[in-house]
């Protein structure tokens, strides 16, 4: 199984095509972790330590560890982790890095503890099928918020967007100028980019009136590229959101 795991985690390595913005140590990296789909941890170097947005799957402890040695940092350096959503997929260090704070809206709080059920017919399915590991209240330290929020780390700025429909908080998050947009934005081989899809949402056209906001709410900052959980990244022009929102 372990074989398997590490060559899921080479096959998708392979495929990977990183902004070279994303991929520059000793400032950023972003590592693939395994599974049904690739899910990201994009990692950036700031004053004072690492943060980490998104945890990914599996195969995600290691990766996690491959892409802190690129960085020349240690697990310890972790100062924040911030989750765009708690589905299986983007949560799977949490047990790597849980000294470090949490970061995530209110909505989503209880989902990540598994207090609260996802909706949307596939990861309720999945969860049926097999319960994922999520951390219990006392294993993290979470920081919730529940509107539009401003983070500092030294010199940089991070912003964090809510963005439900996807899951009930779902959040994307701007840094550097790249807009880190968790599942509320997909990619299918047929229609290219396009809202949260419906079979993996609690409410789809939620999330499709949190990308027409999203959109405005960005509007006053510098945002270059796009990237999806799964690493599917685009430069943020016009055509990309019209192509995203379909007009
Ligand atoms: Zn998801």
């Amino acid at each position: 199984m372990r074989g398997f795991i590490i060559l899921l985690l080479i096959a998708s390595g392979c495929a990977l095509h990183v902004p070279p913005t994303l991929q520059a140590p000793p400032h950023s990296f972003v590592v693939s972790t395994g599974g049904v789909n690739r899910s990201a941890i994009f990692l950036h170097r700031v004053e004072g330590g690492i943060v980490l947005i998104e945890l990914g799957w599996w195969g995600a402890e290691e990766a996690l560890a491959e892409g802190l040695k690129q960085l020349g940092a240690r697990t310890d350096d972790v100062i924040a982790v911030f989750l765009t959503h708690s589905h299986r997929d983007h949560i799977g260090a949490w047990r790597s890095v849980r000294h470090a704070p949490f970061y995530l809206a209110t909505a989503e709080e209880e989902l990540l503890f598994g207090r609260e059920a996802h909706g949307g017919w596939l990861p309720s399915l999945a969860e049926k099928i097999r319960g994922s590991d999520r951390p219990a209240p006392e294993e993290v330290q979470v920081h919730a918020f529940s509107s539009d929020t401003v983070f500092a780390f030294g010199r940089d700025t991070l912003r964090a967007f809510l963005v439900p429909g996807h899951t009930e908080g779902s959040t994307a998050y701007l840094f550097r100028g790249t807009l880190f947009a968790g599942d509320a934005i997909a990619k299918t081989w047929i229609s290219g980019f396009r809202p949260a899809l419906g079979r993996f949402s609690v409410d789809a056209s939620q999330a499709r009136r949190s990308l027409e906001s999203l959109r405005e709410r960005i509007a006053p900052f510098e945002v270059s590229l796009v990237c999806t959980s799964h690493l599917e990244c685009s430069a943020a022009t016009d055509e990309f959101w019209a192509d995203v929102l379909g007009n």
